[in-house]
């Protein structure tokens, strides 16, 4: 398996490059930006673009979703419960100070249970809500790997105070879906470092109060 992450764009987004070296398949998790070096590392280890997925509608992670769709064609995974989202990227754009990228429908909704990935490494789709309404996590269950969107972070959970943002429900969601996950489960978090799902439950000061 070929996994590789790396910070986008100005609020340093992590996106995500999953390849499998023998079909040759990718997935990009959360292209907000940085389209040039996407396409890169895809070039540089002869890997063809399958499906992009994008863990929720905020510009941060989506904003090149559409850009990385007409370089590559690979369709767009997005959660319906985020389309409002995707319609006031102006608005986003203007909190950023930034000029609006191109915005598309996604393809396909990413809905919970939902199969996603490529050959030889499919993941399942975690419903999250909490930061926004349609917030999902990936979970790839044989490789202990959960692409946490920004549900959950290393001593943090995602921010509850833009709109779609519940802060009982990302609590209820990190706890209900997340947490039931196998402690050496390794979490790579939508900004920041990794961690896994077993520090989080011991040390993650957002997760105590229970
Ligand atoms: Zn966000």
């Amino acid at each position: 398996m070929i996994l590789e992450s790396f910070p986008v764009g100005p609020l340093q987004c992590n996106c995500t490059i999953l390849g499998d070296e023998a079909s040759g398949e990718a997935m990009v998790v959360d292209p907000g930006d940085n389209i040039p070096q996407i396409l890169a590392f895809l070039e540089k280890h002869r890997l063809k673009l399958k499906q992009i997925v994008v863990t929720h509608g905020h510009i941060d992670h989506v904003g090149g979703a559409a850009r990385l769709k007409k370089a590559t064609g690979a369709p767009v995974l997005l959660n319906q419960n985020d389309l409002p989202l995707l319609k006031m990227m102006d608005v986003q754009a203007a909190w950023l100070g930034l000029a609006p990228p191109e915005v598309a429908p996604p393809d396909a909704s990413a809905e919970d249970g939902m199969t996603a990935g490529i050959a030889g490494h499919t993941a399942t789709v975690i419903h999250t809500p909490g930061h926004t309404q349609g917030s999902i996590c990936l979970h790839f269950a044989p490789e202990k790997l959960l692409l946490a969107g920004d549900t959950l972070f290393a001593g943090s959970i995602g921010r509850t105070d833009l709109p779609g943002g519940d802060s009982r429900q990302i609590i209820r969601s990190i706890n209900d879906r997340l947490l039931v996950l196998p402690d050496e489960t390794y979490v790579i978090p939508g900004h920041g470092r990794v961690t896994t799902i077993g520090e989080e439950r011991e040390t993650n000061p957002f997760l105590q109060a229970r």
